[in-house]
């Protein structure tokens, strides 16, 4: 059963490639691609096309400088590098699941992995094949790394920066990860 990205109905359109039950949702989703909270945060950077954080005016943006990041706002309107990122910690954090996207659709591993996360905003990677499951939690340490079925995954809560499309596998909120 496919389920609106925006919503979570279920899809009725005979549309294979349908993602949204309606134009309102769909209309909705482009306006609001990203949650409020990260959107209202001033923890947005730029980053190169090799993943490397840029300021707005596209000199090195460092994770525990918060000198060298900037507004939504800012951050979308400026052309250093090639697209954005924001910056964890302050209670946001993030899952990294890499190359588990099959043309879109999550291998059986991370649907699994998921399932443990109802509700929660969820965007495809730059790649195109990577998950990050965005929420909060408090500021750990470094990087966490688990396996689960083989599925690699990772979670960051501070000193990171996660890069962001906009390009929502579904639309949701952050919860607590
Ligand atoms: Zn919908």
């Amino acid at each position: 059963m496919r389920e609106c990205i925006w919503c979570g109905r279920s899809i009725v359109a005979k549309n294979r490639q349908a993602r949204f039950c309606s134009s309102k949702c769909r209309v909705y989703a482009h306006r609001n691609p990203i949650p409020k909270a990260m959107t209202a945060a001033e923890r947005w950077v730029r980053r190169s096309a090799t993943k490397v954080p840029l300021t707005v005016t596209g000199s090195a943006a460092s994770s525990t400088n918060p000198d060298t990041w900037s507004s939504y706002q800012d951050a979308t309107a400026s052309s250093a590098g090639v697209g954005l990122g924001f910056m964890l910690g302050d209670g946001f954090a993030c899952i990294d699941l890499d190359h588990c996207l099959i043309d879109g659709v999550p291998n059986g591993a991370a649907a699994r992995f998921l399932e443990q996360f109802p509700g929660s905003h969820v965007e495809i990677s730059p790649s195109g094949d990577g998950l990050h499951i965005w929420g909060t939690a408090g500021e750990r340490p470094g990087k966490i790394r688990a396996e689960h079925d083989g599925l690699h995954v990772e979670r960051y809560s501070r000193e990171r920066y996660i890069t962001v499309t906009g390009n929502a596998y579904r639309h949701g909120q952050l919860l607590p990860l």
